[in-house]
C-alpha cells in the first residue's frame, strides 16, 4: 500500500505564494498562469510547506507506510519546480513514486493499484474512490486517526 500525497494546499502552499507574486486575475481570482510562467521553477520551488500536511507525511512513514506524490501541473516549468521543492522538503520520496499529471482531474485515470490519495480537493478524492481506490480528503485539522479510519475502512 502506498500512501500519495497531492502538493498543493496539502504539502506546499500554492495560494500563499500566489498571493506573495501576485499571480490571481482580479476577474475571477484563478491563477493566472502565463504571470507564473514568467517567474518560472522558483514560483514552485519555493512555495512554503504546509506544516499539517508535512506532519502528517511523517506520522504515516513512522507508521511504515510508502510514501509517494500524486501532483498536477500543466507547466513544464511548474513540473520542475515541484521537482525541486521535493528534493528540498521531502528527498526520501524515491523518484519512482513522484508522479505528476497535467491535470488534478486527470488523477483518478492513473491512479496505482492498492493505493491511496491524500489530496484538499473533493472532486479529486471521490473520482479515485470512484476507481475503487482509497482517498481521503485533506484540511488542516486532518490527523493521523482520520488516515487510519480510512485505511481501515473495507472500501
Ligand atoms: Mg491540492
Amino acid at each position: 500500500m502506498i500512501i500519495y500525497f497531492d502538493m498543493d494546499g496539502v504539502l506546499a502552499d500554492f495560494d500563499k505564494q500566489a498571493d506573495k507574486m501576485d499571480i490571481w486575475k482580479p476577474e475571477n481570482h484563478k491563477p493566472d498562469w502565463k504571470k507564473a510562467e514568467e517567474i518560472g521553477t522558483k514560483f514552485w520551488a519555493d512555495m512554503e510547506p504546509i506544516q499539517e500536511g508535512m506532519d502528517l507525511v511523517a506520522a504515516i512513514e513512522k507508521a511504515g507506510y510508502e510514501i509517494g506524490i500524486f501532483s498536477a501541473i500543466h507547466l513544464e516549468c511548474g513540473k520542475k519546480g515541484k521537482r525541486e521543492w521535493l528534493a528540498k522538503h521531502l528527498p526520501q520520496i524515491p523518484k519512482k513514486n513522484i508522479i505528476i499529471v497535467r491535470r488534478g482531474n486527470m488523477k483518478h485515470k492513473f491512479a496505482v493499484k492498492d493505493s491511496m490519495l491524500i489530496d484538499d480537493k473533493l472532486e479529486n478524492v471521490q473520482n479515485y474512490i470512484s476507481v475503487g481506490e482509497k482517498a481521503l480528503q485533506f484540511n488542516r485539522d486532518t490527523k493521523f486517526a482520520d488516515f487510519e479510519r480510512v485505511i481501515n475502512a473495507s472500501h
